[in-house]
């Protein structure tokens, strides 16, 4: 049988919740059930908002929990140049254009200020881009390059679709076989204006290079892995299956977040005085919510 290999991969903009002991418990039960390999990756490209402190909150609250992960802990703002390679890789393939735009110009765009609005289709992550860029000659696109004009690459998503064909499908191990439908995100961004990647693309490299089998996360992010198995296809990355689990919900039924003020594990350690055991059992108990899949 394959060597399963999990991974949990937060992001250190703040400490964990109990949402995410939720995630890290699943990933890594899943893995210990069959004798797998469970890993923690550091989701960390947004320079911005991300910080050293939290990752070392998350030793902490994981130890804590009694989680145990494989070492050397991957971090992704150690390889942005493994992510550059892949994207001229795909630049090569021409299913990438730069993308010139503002927020407030997509949004123009989209409400046709100065024209007729758009019909713009909406997806998982909002509007599609309207294709603004997509447009641009090679010379216009050259010339706001050389102007210094800061730009993203996105997907384009029918030259890209031409490539990898629309028969795509992956496994889901409680719903089973799915088709591939990249289009319900539109031409994405896979590498931002600030840093030269994006989480579609790392997410989905990673993966690759860390040889999980086995992808456990959100079912919120049901609809990313629809994207992730177009990449796997344009990059020739290996394809592991997916369990989407429910999402940890509070007694008002919200998702614990940290835009609902969700309760950090080390507030439930060291204010509420609550021992790891009691935490899970918590977790063990929450009612958890399914999410309408897409
Ligand atoms: N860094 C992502 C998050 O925290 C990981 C999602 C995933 O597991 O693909 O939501």
């Amino acid at each position: 049988m394959e060597h399963l290999i999990t991974r949990f991969a937060p992001s250190p903009t703040g400490r964990l919740h109990i949402g995410h002991a939720f995630s890290a418990l699943f990933a890594y039960r899943k893995a210990m059930e069959s004798d797998g390999t469970f890993i923690l990756r550091i989701e960390d490209i947004d320079l911005g908002r991300c910080r050293d402190e939290f990752i070392d909150g998350f030793y902490e609250d994981l130890s804590w929990l009694g989680i145990t992960w494989a070492q050397p802990v991957r971090k992704q703002s150690d390889h942005f140049e493994t992510y550059a390679a892949y994207l001229d890789k795909l630049n090569d393939m021409g299913v990438l254009y730069p993308c010139f735009c503002t927020r407030k110009d997509i949004a123009a765009e989209i409400e046709g200020i100065g024209s007729a609005p758009h019909h713009i289709p909406t997806g998982p992550e909002g509007h599609h881009y309207p294709g603004t860029c997509r447009h641009l000659s090679t010379q216009e696109r050259q010339d706001k390059i050389n102007s210094g004009a800061p730009y993203a690459l996105r997907l384009d998503l029918d030259k890209a679709l031409a490539i990898a064909g629309t028969d795509l499908t992956w496994t889901d191990q409680d719903k089973g076989k799915q088709i591939a439908t990249p289009a319900i995100l539109g031409d994405v961004v896979l590498a931002r204006k600030d840093v030269k990647a994006s989480y579609h693309l790392c997410v989905t490299i990673d993966d690759h290079l860390q040889d999980i089998s086995l992808v456990t996360r959100g079912s919120d992010l049901f609809y990313a892995t629809h994207l992730h198995r177009l990449l796997q296809a344009l990059l020739d990355l290996n394809v592991p299956e997916y369990c989407h689990h429910p999402l940890l919900l509070d007694e008002h039924g919200k998702r614990f977040a940290k835009r609902n003020n969700a309760v950090t594990l080390q507030h439930m350690r060291e204010q509420d005085g609550l021992s790891a055991a009691q935490v899970i059992a918590q977790i063990d108990s929450y009612e958890k919510s399914e999410h309408p899949v897409q």
